[in-house]
């Protein structure tokens, strides 16, 4: 149960005074659905109202606070013209200028003769000192209220910033005093403020280097943000760890014939990757490790020969995938790898139905089977094995190791691979999965040869037209990536439109197109023309499909480079440089570019190595954008940025650990202090695992 103090941060938004169900949603979507997350929702900006000169000294184009007395009133007359209000102090007169006003709300807020406080942004109109809109108005009484520096919260459509302001002020004033649950030592030596102190001071910057990530204040949030979930990993861990594995042991006989079948020999890192999974599988302890490499790097192959280690044990192996098509695509190339072995394998998705479902399942109850490929559908209830050993699972581009557990309630003591093509940098892996096992490949398959990288301005395209011409005509296909317009699927599409109109100007029939709002069917359809060769040039918001192998296509176009992030960049040119042809790739971007945007295109320049390209990532961007984001599974931080806190990622796991070796079941005065951070961070599933031993 959640601690009682928690209560109030856990009322819905729309319990906080002035927000109603218009607003709501808007919050909701914004910030989240409860209280706290108001607390979360840190100012990006401040606006400094403390400037209040009288009106004669004061700067236009400057946000200023005056205190004038309302002289006259001077209604627009039509829709058009602004309705106006003449106000003055002693020194001079300054013109408030409303549009669209309603006359009765302004005669009621601002009466003639009255005094009043005004704050806002300040402008010269024809040689006047004008005010539009203010900000704020108020009387003499409340000029401390708004002459002061003024926190700036990332809006949303609909939402003022007055409207959010007061919003998280309420829920400012419902944060309670907590225990404290950091360790008392590092309190004092990071001068941490208290929690309650830290809420108030980061949503009261007195000045722009407030709202650095290092002030006491944020430092300490961000701690406490760290802490909560390594210390929910950790316990999640543990009981994971006390469920006892069994020892799986090969015999290498089928493993041995395999490599020996193999067209190529295995690189160094496959061999590794291998032996730290064998090592792993054959300990007492259940297995949780990460397979990771690149696109075309090599993972399927050591993850069937893991596969084929458990069944030299006597039992069974399955492979999840993220989708049906990827399903489809393994179990293809696991049957051709397993086709001298002698092993069975089989199929089994969402659209396995009816007699021949049935007639699998049993097969698999039986042990008729060795290796189910699958999608979600594994996960099935009815889907049992005789004896599963090992889970492989290919998350691709996303994650969620601990949903996936779910799979090892399918056997005696199941191992888990988690397989994804997208390198995480060390840091981020620590944040997310605390100190799960983790396998890399890093050196490419012999024979792939580097891809050609370079950046050019827009300005070029009639060059780029006419070498992809000439590059058609030998044979090439080509990728042509359109950029991601803010979030807009509609806007993205109208980019991608006019692309392929554009290149179908110029090359007619060869030019396909593929996005996010076309039906499966259609897509299908596009994409195979591709593939079969038909198109030659494929147009593409960034939704290419995921897993989508053409080897022949060798050019990769990426328009408006210098609007994706250095994991996009570097996922899209692993479409090419797959197959024994040189491959190229060519950046297209923008004049001018940002500082960020260059050191992109300059990293994409230099390097193909994954790991060095997410570790840049992050050090360009910070923790919560690497990967694009919130559809990568990966858990967003909301206070803590790693490419700036990664200091306090190391310390908060060491103190977890610390805190749960020292009492393991929470129970001490600051293990009840630690309770109360998980819950305060909706780490809930860590505390039931405490409790349910
Ligand atoms: P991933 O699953 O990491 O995307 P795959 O396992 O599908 O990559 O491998 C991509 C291609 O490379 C496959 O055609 C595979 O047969 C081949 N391959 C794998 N390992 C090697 C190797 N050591 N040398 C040469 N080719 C390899
Ligand atoms: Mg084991």
């Amino acid at each position: 149960m959640r601690p009682e103090p928690l209560f109030p941060l856990f009322a819905p938004i729309k319990a906080l005074p002035g927000i109603g169900p218009r607003l709501a949603p808007l919050i909701e979507r914004l910030a989240g659905e409860h209280v706290v997350d108001l607390l979360w929702h840190l100012p990006t900006g401040v606006i400094d109202r403390r400037y209040s000169p009288k009106v004669t000294e004061a700067r236009a184009g400057t946000t200023a606070t005056l205190t004038v007395r309302v002289d006259a009133h001077q209604p627009g007359g039509n829709r058009k013209a602004p309705y106006r209000i003449v106000c003055a102090d002693e020194t001079g007169f300054v013109t408030l200028v409303f549009f669209h006003a309603k006359g009765d709300y302004l005669q009621r807020t601002y009466p003639v003769g009255a005094t009043r406080v005004v704050s806002g942004f300040l402008e010269d109109y024809r040689g006047g000192l004008q005010m539009t809109h203010p900000d704020h108005v108020g009387t003499l009484e409340e000029i401390d209220a708004i002459k002061r520096v003024e926190p700036v919260y990332p809006l949303t459509a609909g939402l003022a910033l007055k409207t959010l302001s007061k919003a998280v002020a309420a829920a400012v004033d419902r944060a309670p005093s907590l225990p404290e649950w950091i360790d008392a030592a590092y309190v004092a030596k990071a001068s941490l403020p208290r929690w309650r102190d830290a809420v108030h001071a980061v949503h009261r910057p007195e000045s722009a280097t407030d709202l650095e990530p290092n002030t006491p204040a944020r430092k300490r949030l961000a701690y406490d943000e760290l802490l909560a979930t390594q210390l929910a990993l950790l316990i999640v861990r543990a009981k994971q760890r006390k469920l006892r594995g069994r020892p799986v042991k090969g015999t290498g006989k089928l493993s041995d014939r395999i490599v020996a079948s193999l067209p190529f020999t295995l690189t160094a890192s496959q061999k590794t990757a291998l032996a730290e999974i064998r090592h792993d599988m054959a300990e007492d302890a259940r297995m949780l490790r990460l397979l990771q490499g690149d696109v075309g790097s090599g993972k399927t192959v050591v993850a069937f020969l893991a596969m084929a280690t458990a069944i030299e044990a006597g039992c069974q192996a399955a492979l999840m995938a993220p989708t049906e098509i990827l399903a489809r695509q393994h179990y293809k190339t696991i049957a051709e790898l397993a086709e001298s072995t002698g092993l069975r394998v089989a199929l089994l998705t969402g659209r396995d139905k009816g007699l021949a479902r049935d007639k699998l399942l049993r097969a698999i109850v039986h042990g008729e089977v060795d290796i189910v490929v699958g999608t979600h559908a594994l996960f099935s209830e009815d889907v049992v094995f005789l004896d599963l050993a090992l889970a492989v699972i290919d998350e691709q581009h996303r994650f969620g190791v601990h949903q996936r557990l779910a799979l090892s309630g399918k056997g005696k003591a199941v191992d888990i691979l988690v397989m994804t093509a997208t390198p995480i940098p060390r840091t981020l892996l620590l944040a997310a999965y605390g100190d799960l096992d983790a396998s890399r490949l890093t050196d490419k398959p012999a024979g792939r040869k580097p891809v050609d990288t370079r950046a050019l301005p827009v300005d070029r395209l009639a060059d780029v037209y006419g070498a992809l011409s000439r590059a058609i005509a030998e044979g090439a296909q080509v990728y042509w990536v359109c950029p991601l317009v803010e979030d807009s699927e509609i806007l993205d599409l109208a980019a991608a439109t006019d692309r392929y109109e554009a290149l179908r100007q110029r090359f007619g029939d060869a030019v396909g197109l593929v996005h996010g709002q076309l039906a499966g069917p259609e897509k299908d359809t596009a994409m195979a023309a591709f593939a079969a060769g038909k198109t030659r040039i494929l147009v593409a918001t960034t939704v290419i499909e995921v897993g989508v192998d053409v080897p022949a296509a060798t050019i990769m176009v990426i328009e408006h480079a210098e609007r994706f992030g250095l994991a996009q960049l570097h996922q899209l040119r692993g479409r090419v440089g797959r197959g024994e042809r040189a491959s190229s790739c060519l950046l297209l971007y923008q004049k001018p570019l940002t500082q960020t945007a260059q050191a992109r295109l300059n990293i994409m320049r230099e390097t193909e190595d994954g790991f060095r390209i997410a570790e840049e990532d992050l050090r360009l961007r910070g923790g919560g954008e690497v990967l694009g984001t919130r559809q990568s599974g990966l858990p967003v931080f909301r206070l803590a940025d790693l490419a700036v806190h990664a200091d306090l990622l190391e310390i908060a796991r060491s103190d977890a650990r610390l805190a749960l070796e020292r009492d393991p079941e929470l129970a001490s005065e600051r293990g009840q202090a630690l309770r109360t951070l998980l819950y305060l961070f909706e780490q809930d599933e860590g505390v039931r695992r405490l409790r349910s031993g």
